[in-house]
């Protein structure tokens, strides 16, 4: 299938919606498609009440609704098949807008006593036309509905003889009225893609700004607030279905040192290569981000205490071995972790105070390991 640029912000949403973009697409095509139809339906119900009124011959009654549902058959026909893909616009709103004025014009040749009526249809297939064509392709729309009228009128020989002053009325009112409902047209087309435009424009800003809430400038992980909120959650959550629920507290080793001995830009540096080493490899539960300065926290839902240390020992140990950039080759950098299980009732803060106790314990013990609190 050739790719087809997204048409609306309906469609260019419809990626996350979990639809593919081009099926999406198809199926917002059909929707038009069958307003298009609806609207075919009430001329046809337009067209009885001109013959049950006496205004039009019932084979000409017939004969528009037959033309009528031999398009609506056709185009449901070319969007059922995909072949409507092939077309330049695979939305086929001209074509259809242009089928409609021209069933019009061939049912008011037959039509006289309800011309002026009928003509009020030739706007309607024009305001569906709205849905997607710019003003250029409405006046040439309006252009098709004129020289079609205007036909219709010189041919059944209304623009000559006695009833002529009507035909040229009904002509110069079309004149008028037709580039007026395009020109308007193609302005609220533009005003409703910008609008679309917008709106896009709006929610990928507040994506950007509620991941900025949430993220480490320098790390890019989740920073202390959000950690803090994901905890307060999977504390409930874990309360609730009497799961078990881990955190483990990283704090760099003598990184004050790193610092003094290689610089500021080195101990950033240090940072953001141990958040890759202990972001890395987590499950997609598992909630990991910056605490604070040279503090990290990693929230284990559904894990106790006991792999919560499995869990904190492999990234101790993957510390441990990983060169890191900024220091001398030699410096091995490492992290003391504290290990905490919730308890039943126990706030966070509670169960980070704890984390941090065995935190502290596993420095006095001689850092660069794992205590469970
Ligand atoms: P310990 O092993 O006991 O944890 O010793 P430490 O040196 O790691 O602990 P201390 O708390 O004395 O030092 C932490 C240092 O982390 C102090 C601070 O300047 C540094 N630090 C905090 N945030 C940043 C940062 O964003 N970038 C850099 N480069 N350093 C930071
Ligand atoms: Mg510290
Ligand atoms: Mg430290």
């Amino acid at each position: 299938m050739r790719p087809v640029p997204p048409d609306t912000a309906e469609a260019r949403q419809a990626p996350e919606s979990g639809i593919p973009g081009d099926d999406a697409r198809q199926a917002l095509r059909l929707r038009r498609y069958l307003i298009g139809a609806g609207t075919s339906f009430l001329v046809v119900v337009a067209l009885f009440v001109c013959y049950w009124l006496g205004l039009l011959a019932l084979n000409i009654a017939v004969g528009g609704a037959a033309l009528i549902g031999f398009f609506v058959v056709l185009f449901y026909g070319l969007f059922r098949s995909g072949l409507n893909l092939r077309f330049g616009d695979p939305s086929l709103t001209a074509e259809m807008a242009a089928a409609g004025i021209l069933t019009l014009a061939f049912v008011m040749y037959y039509a006289e006593p309800v011309r002026n009526a009928l003509s009020l249809f030739y706007l309607v297939a024009l305001m569906f036309g709205v849905l997607r064509l710019g003003t250029a392709r409405l006046l040439a729309l309006a252009a098709v509905a004129f020289v079609a009228h205007a036909s219709v009128l010189a041919l059944s020989g209304s623009l000559r003889g006695p009833g002529a002053t009507e035909g040229w009325v009904q002509l110069a009112t079309l004149a008028i009225a037709l580039p007026w409902f395009a020109t308007m047209g193609g302005y609220v087309n533009r005003l409703r893609r910008r609008l679309s435009d917008t709106n896009r424009q709006l929610k990928a800003s507040a994506e950007r700004a509620e991941q900025i809430a949430i993220r480490d400038v320098l790390t890019g992980v989740y920073n202390r607030r959000h950690l803090m909120d994901v905890l307060s959650r999977e504390i409930s959550r874990a309360q609730r279905r009497g799961a078990p629920l881990g955190v483990c507290l990283f704090d760099l080793d003598q990184f004050k040192q790193i610092n003094d001995t290689w610089g500021h830009a080195a101990g950033d540096a240090v940072l953001k290569h141990f958040t890759s080493l202990a972001g890395g490899g987590l499950r997609a539960a598992d909630v990991f981000g910056r605490f604070g300065g040279e503090e990290f926290l990693l929230v284990l839902p559904d894990t106790d205490a006991h792999w919560a240390a499995v869990v904190a020992e492999r990234i101790r140990a993957g510390a441990e071995r990983s060169a890191f950039p900024g220091v001398a080759a030699g410096h091995r950098v490492t992290v003391t972790i504290g290990v905490a299980g919730h308890a039943r009732d126990e706030s966070g803060d509670a169960l980070i105070a704890r984390a941090d106790m065995a935190l502290y314990r596993g420095k006095g013990a001689g850092r660069n390991r794992v205590v469970v609190g």
